[in-house]
């Protein structure tokens, strides 16, 4: 008895000083990761900042995420303009490495601007980025050989932006892009780190299934486009997410019949507001196309944004063409290229007349080619702002960050052989866009 009360005496005791070595070990640990925290930043633009010019900055006037791109546009003041070789923009990595951005530049009373946004769609590639610490300067060569490098200050609206790398092996990078200061000098920055999951309510892809609801689309016959396209988004969601990619469709037909889904594509549950809300990068609308005028030809036809490079949106038309068995389309207003379009649909700002109310000509015949458009943010122009009720308000029309858009017609559902071919061929035209978004988005190849 008397041995047994010892003992456990002794495991109390032991169990107490137990405790106490934990927490003690805990705070430890926390008051690492806090200072690490903390200096990590410092540290890491600490270690660049001995190249960046200390007395001048820029200025970002114009920051944008569309897509998987990064662009930048903005000014500085230099006195020496006889004395400009060469500006461009750079990510420069804490390693040393450096990420050439194509930029656009002028110089005018002594301000040098620069844009990196020809393109909504190219340049900076946020996909391809190393798991490492990257500011964004601005590099000028002089005519005498003397290089410097430029911090640039934010004199934007916006600011930081948390973006996630498409899906690759189950994996993706979560890159912190985000505006600071060290002693004085201010700075954009990229730290990217490495994430295990996506969080729960971001995504890689949107599927738009055109129409739905009370809105049926184009008809032919007994075949309706809202039920096709709908059974080629769950299809094509499905082989999407064979890949790895999280995919979100805007509806999934358990919408009600009286749901009006071109009219309400701005509430909480509306087709932009969802694409938007869900942080992916890329989103594709599915269309069947009809022409009134009795067609005999038919085809695919891929709608791209304006300003953007259009190397995908030929992809896709000649993958689907190719593995599809199908054509491209003979149509020839607002062609770019076999197959592909660009069409801005835009109301004349300045025109504050009743057409501006209304928005005369963009919703009456071609609503869907709204999707793209309103899904981009600044970047495409969105631009519902409400002045119409009936049409509900784009709550991102303002948004920085993006996502790029294409809308493609799979083909004519009144050419009776495209429809036999849409019907029948299901499978290769998915295959031919899975194909497609595998290949340029580099998902499986590694
Ligand atoms: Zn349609």
């Amino acid at each position: 008895m008397r041995k047994k009360k010892k003992r456990v005496k002794r495991t109390r005791l032991k169990n107490l000083s137990y405790k106490k070595i934990i927490v003690l070990l805990v705070a430890i640990l926390l008051i690492f990761i806090i200072y690490n925290v903390i200096t990590q930043k410092t540290s890491s633009i600490a270690k660049i900042s001995n190249i960046i010019e200390q007395t001048n900055y820029g200025k970002i006037t114009r920051y944008i995420v569309y897509g998987t791109h990064l662009n930048i546009e903005g000014n500085i003041e230099i006195h020496e303009q006889n004395k400009i070789e060469k500006v461009q923009v750079v990510a420069k990595s804490i390693s040393g490495n450096e990420l050439i951005i194509d930029t656009e530049y002028d110089y005018s009373n002594n301000l040098l601007s620069f844009s990196t946004l020809d393109q909504i769609n190219t340049e900076l590639n946020l996909e391809e980025l190393d798991v490492t610490d990257y500011y964004i300067l601005l590099k000028i060569q002089f005519l005498d050989n003397d290089v410097k490098y430029y911090s640039l200050l934010n004199d934007t609206e916006y600011g930081n932006i948390d973006y996630y790398t498409l899906t690759r092996n189950g994996r993706n990078n979560k890159i912190h892009i985000n505006f600071g200061s060290y002693k004085e000098i201010p700075f954009l920055g990229l730290n990217i780190t490495k994430v295990n999951k996506l969080p729960e309510d971001v995504y890689d892809m949107v599927i738009d299934p055109g129409h739905g609801g009370s809105d049926s689309g184009a008809i032919n016959g007994k075949h309706k486009e809202s039920d096709i396209v709908l059974d080629y988004a769950i299809d094509l969601k499905n082989k999407l997410e064979d890949i790895g990619l999280k995919v979100l469709l805007t509806r999934d037909g358990s919408e009600s019949e009286d749901d009006d889904m071109v009219y309400n594509i701005y509430d909480e549950d509306g087709r932009v507001t969802l694409a938007n809300e869900s942080k992916a990068k890329v989103i594709l609308s599915l269309h069947l196309n009809s022409n009134e005028v009795e067609i005999t030809e038919g085809g695919v036809e891929i709608y791209a944004c304006p300003n953007s490079d259009l190397t995908f949106a030929k992809l896709l038309a000649t993958n689907i063409v190719n593995i599809a068995d199908t054509k491209y389309s003979q149509m020839e207003t607002y062609k770019e290229a076999e197959g592909v379009y660009v069409r801005t649909i835009e109301i004349d700002r300045n025109r504050t007349s009743s057409f501006t109310r209304n928005y005369k000509g963009i919703f009456d015949s071609i609503p869907y080619l709204f999707i793209t458009r309103e899904t981009g943010g600044i970047a495409t122009g969105a631009y519902v702002d409400g002045t119409n009720p009936n049409y509900g308000e784009n709550k991102y029309r303002n948004s920085n960050v993006g996502l790029e858009g294409y809308l493609i017609e799979l083909g004519y559902i009144n050419s009776d052989e495209d429809l036999y071919n849409i019907l029948e061929n299901e499978s290769s035209y998915v295959e031919a866009i899975c194909t497609s978004i595998d290949t340029f988005y580099k998902i499986t190849d590694d």
